[in-house]
């Protein structure tokens, strides 16, 4: 008979999660930490070398300074993990011009100034508002409705410089109305990159919702690109059909309604069920680097109040911070 002394027995079976994560270019993960509501990712990101002061416009070798030694640590929203929102959490660092000693916040390349969200997570805003409400919008991600506007506004903002790459390749255009309601009336027109539904795309952002809009939209496009495109799916009938036939002489209409509002529901929802699919027991729980969480010192009082979705999320910003002040 064969007998098994107790420390030959299996150890306790640990699981371990794996989650995929895309980061934006030059950004990487530093440490992690799974709390009961969310996640926070603490992210660095190669810092410029040179620095541009906002006061005197002095352009000079960067001279950076942190703020590793208070724990000043800013915490940001980004796209959910496992439909759990999640947070990017980095480190204050800062540019002091050598001629004016003027020392300014050097922004992170994931995100606009003044905002507690990513880019990416303002990109997802206005996906999804394709086929909802604002409303509806703010309670699948957590968020108010006026941060949801607020959102619209900034991205409206950035459409006067906005650009498309020549060289892609279009071949399915989506052209959707979404109109904010609340207070006064804003109607935006949407145009998006159908051509891989798996991975559709936002390519432009413009106000109003008619042809004049339609056509904005279409002539950020080269001819070459205009004419490269096959099919034109449209929410609004008459104007922008009207575009669409003008000014893409080889494209069709798709007349299915609520198409590029599936697509980008299940763009989203199709993350999730990779990120479940992914729940095996393979790598750990903490830092690549063994960074852990509690060194990036995210304090209460360093969780600096502004309109984004931090304060909407506050239960899970708490317990990020708090996680790290336990630790
Ligand atoms: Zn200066």
């Amino acid at each position: 008979m064969e007998t098994v002394s107790p420390s030959l027995l299996p150890e306790p079976v640990m699981a371990n999660l794996t989650i995929e994560i895309d980061l934006p270019e030059g950004v990487t993960i530093t440490g992690y930490h799974r709390l009961p509501d969310a996640h926070g990712v603490e992210v660095a990101w190669l810092w410029p070398e040179t620095g541009c002061c906002p006061r005197c416009k002095t352009v000079a070798p960067a001279r950076m300074e942190s703020h590793l030694e208070v724990g000043k640590t800013r915490v940001v929203r980004d796209l959910d993990i496992l439909g759990q929102p999640a947070f990017f959490c980095y480190q204050a660092v800062f540019h002091r011009c050598p001629k004016c000693h003027h020392r300014h916040d050097l922004l992170p390349p994931f995100k606009r100034k003044d905002t507690s969200y990513t880019d990416r997570f303002e990109k997802q805003v206005l996906q999804l508002l394709i086929g909802s409400s604002e409303a509806e919008v703010a309670r699948r991600l957590g968020i108010s409705a006026d941060t949801v506007r607020f959102i619209v506004k900034n991205q409206l903002a950035d459409s006067q410089a906005f650009r498309v790459d020549p060289k892609r390749v279009i071949t399915d255009i989506g052209m959707d109305e979404i109109s904010l309601k609340k207070r006064h009336k804003l109607y935006v027109t949407i145009m998006t990159d159908l051509s891989d539904p798996r991975h559709p795309r936002v390519l432009a952002v413009v106000p109003g919702r008619d042809e004049k809009a339609a056509e904005a939209c279409l002539q950020l496009l080269t001819s070459e690109q205009r004419e490269a495109v096959l099919r034109y799916r449209v929410d609004l009938g008459a104007a922008y059909n009207k575009a669409c036939r003008l000014l893409l002489k080889n494209a069709q209409a798709a007349v299915d309604r609520f198409h590029v509002a599936k697509l980008f529901g299940e763009a989203v929802d199709g993350v999730r069920k990779k990120n479940h699919a992914e729940l095996q027991e393979e790598a750990v729980e903490g830092g690549a680097e063994g960074v852990p969480f509690a060194d990036v010192g995210v304090s209460p009082r360093s969780v600096e109040p502004d309109g984004g979705g931090t304060r909407e999320v506050g239960s899970a910003l708490r317990a990020v911070a708090g996680a790290a002040e336990v630790v």
